[in-house]
């Protein structure tokens, strides 16, 4: 017998065996709506355009691969924060580092977090997490040692996110309490707060001494650049201490080369760079540094005002088709009126597991078990399809 012997075996991921299954599937009228990335109405996840003239000129340029530093592109990180924070935040009191992906960020947030509590700053500190929530944001927390509570978000059944009831919930929070919101294009309820709940939860968190972790990974997908800051910001703007994990992934397209950002707001310069010496350390110890070549990418990108306006460009192309599907959707069918007031990549069909069974067998409609459908896996011309194979399982 060893050490692992006493190892469990692990879930595979649900979502990836889907794709198994979809790519064995013959029909030819089979739908992908299960996997969390952009297609186009080819069905493609194509290299932005924007990417790929910066990925030239990163050939043509690039004269070392020699080692950054823990804090990765500095460039990068503060060409994004405008985008990110618009004029919110003072310089002096933001400590930015580019990591490996948004959950690199998540990570790295739940580390910092858990340093300050080791250190006696904040016994029993709880991460309160809305249900549903993305199914990593649990799973990262507890590797980091954190403890997890809950707020609930949404009802899938009615299609309304309940908002007195994260309110009464969060007011059982203590002070020092880490609460995680969706920035924008919530995964996978497509809800999102709207902006008089934005302004209740600043005022909330403000009050009760919470401290925001805003996940931020779909930005310009649900309504615009700015507007799907909005959130952010105004919870940013209301407390001393924030942390907001970003994702570049999604809205440049650049998955799999590990795009993200954490950005931690504290109470004075000196505060940030005491935060700062810690995301550091962590990261070393963690990553020892991220993977250069995506931030290098969006660091050329938003250094240069044609390679951004072409990248805008490209962004508000996704958003338009993603907007066009859900109001298709909606205008197709009454019980579907949600998903045009919904936005970004994901929303939950109000479906049981059984449903979504039946659907995969008999219809060739992929989705993952939750009945979470990737709206961007649809087509104007195969909207009505989707409709079609919802009616059928009613
Ligand atoms: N947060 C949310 C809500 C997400 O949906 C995702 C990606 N699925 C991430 C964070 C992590 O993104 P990345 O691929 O950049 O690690």
């Amino acid at each position: 017998s060893t050490l692992f012997d006493a190892l469990k075996q692990q879930p595979a991921d649900a979502l990836l065996s889907l794709i198994g299954l979809y790519r064995d599937d013959p029909r030819p009228q089979k739908l992908d709506l299960g996997v969390g990335v952009y297609r186009d109405e080819t069905g493609a996840t194509p290299v932005l355009r924007a990417v790929k003239a910066a990925e030239a000129r990163l050939l043509e340029t690039q004269d070392s691969k020699s080692y950054l530093g823990p804090e990765g592109d500095i460039r990068y990180t503060e060409l994004l924060q405008p985008i990110v924070f618009g004029k919110a935040v003072p310089a002096d009191r933001l400590a930015g580092v580019q990591t490996p992906g948004g959950t690199g960020a998540l990570r790295l947030a739940a580390e910092l977090i858990a340093a300050a509590q080791a250190n006696g700053k904040g016994a029993g500190v709880k991460v309160w997490l809305g249900t549903p929530t993305w199914p990593n944001h649990a799973p990262i927390m507890a590797a980091a040692g954190l403890a997890v509570a809950t707020y609930r978000y949404y009802d899938q059944a009615s299609q309304t996110v309940l908002f007195d009831e994260m309110v009464e919930a969060l007011k059982g929070a203590a002070a020092g309490d880490i609460v995680l919101l969706h920035g924008c294009c919530h995964n996978p309820a497509g809800a999102d707060l709207d902006l008089d709940q934005w302004r209740a939860v600043a005022r909330l968190v403000a009050e009760r001494g919470l401290i925001p972790l805003i996940d931020l990974a779909y930005q310009g997908l649900g309504d615009g650049l700015e507007e799907d800051a909005t959130g952010a910001r105004l919870v940013l703007d209301a407390v001393p201490d924030a942390l907001l994990a970003y994702s570049c992934d999604k809205n440049f397209g650049v998955y799999r080369d590990r795009v993200g950002a954490l950005y931690v707001k504290a109470a004075t310069p000196a505060r940030t760079e005491l935060i700062r010496s810690n995301i550091l350390s962590l990261a070393r110890a963690n990553w020892s540094m991220p993977p250069d070549h995506g931030a290098a990418l969006v660091r050329i990108i938003l250094d240069d005002a044609g390679l951004t306006a072409n990248w805008r460009a490209e962004l508000d192309g996704m958003r338009a088709r993603i907007n066009q599907v859900r109001q298709a959707l909606a205008a197709g069918d009454p019980s579907l009126a949600f998903l045009g007031r919904q936005r970004g990549m994901f929303s939950l069909l109000p479906l049981s597991g059984e449903q979504v069974g039946i659907l995969r067998r008999d219809h060739a409609v992929y989705m993952a078990g939750s009945g979470r459908v990737n709206l961007a896996g649809l087509t104007l011309a195969t909207v009505p399809q989707l409709i079609q194979s919802l009616k059928a399982v009613r």
